[in-house]
């Protein structure tokens, strides 16, 4: 058998920032061993970042009518990492008016990821 592969990764569950080892099998990418986590969030962290990385993706979107021409957004949920760029690319042709609530679903589905984009702020019209 060939040795195993340890992979670092910084836990972000808490400010404690524990840093955590996955080990794999090199030929079939199983995770053998979890370990550096001081609860069980961070093992389950150290699990979905090793096997499918999630982000929450920020970002701003074209606004008109109102006092800034761009709206803060954020995702309802945290997106596969691999779809971060796609979601960003296809909110470049989102564009709303004003008036907008903080929560209010700016975008729904975007790009096929399953994520809405949501408003971060008020942005009263003009
Ligand atoms: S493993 Fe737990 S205690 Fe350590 S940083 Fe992550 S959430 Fe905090």
């Amino acid at each position: 058998m060939s040795e195993l592969v340890t992979v670092r990764y910084l836990c972000i569950g808490c400010p404690l920032g524990c840093r955590l080892e996955v080990d794999e099998a090199p030929e079939t990418h199983a995770i053998v061993e979890v370990r550096g986590f001081s609860c069980r969030r961070g093992k389950e962290y150290a699990i979905q970042e090793h096997t499918a990385p999630q982000r929450t993706v920020t970002t701003t979107v074209a606004i008109d009518h109102a006092r800034w021409a761009r709206l803060p957004v954020r995702s309802d949920r945290p997106a596969p990492k691999e779809m971060v760029l796609t979601i960003c690319h296809a909110l470049r042709h989102v564009r709303v008016t004003a008036p907008v609530k903080m929560g209010d679903v700016i975008a729904a589905n975007v790009a096929g990821s399953g994520v809405n984009m949501i408003a971060t702020r008020d942005m009263p019209g003009q």
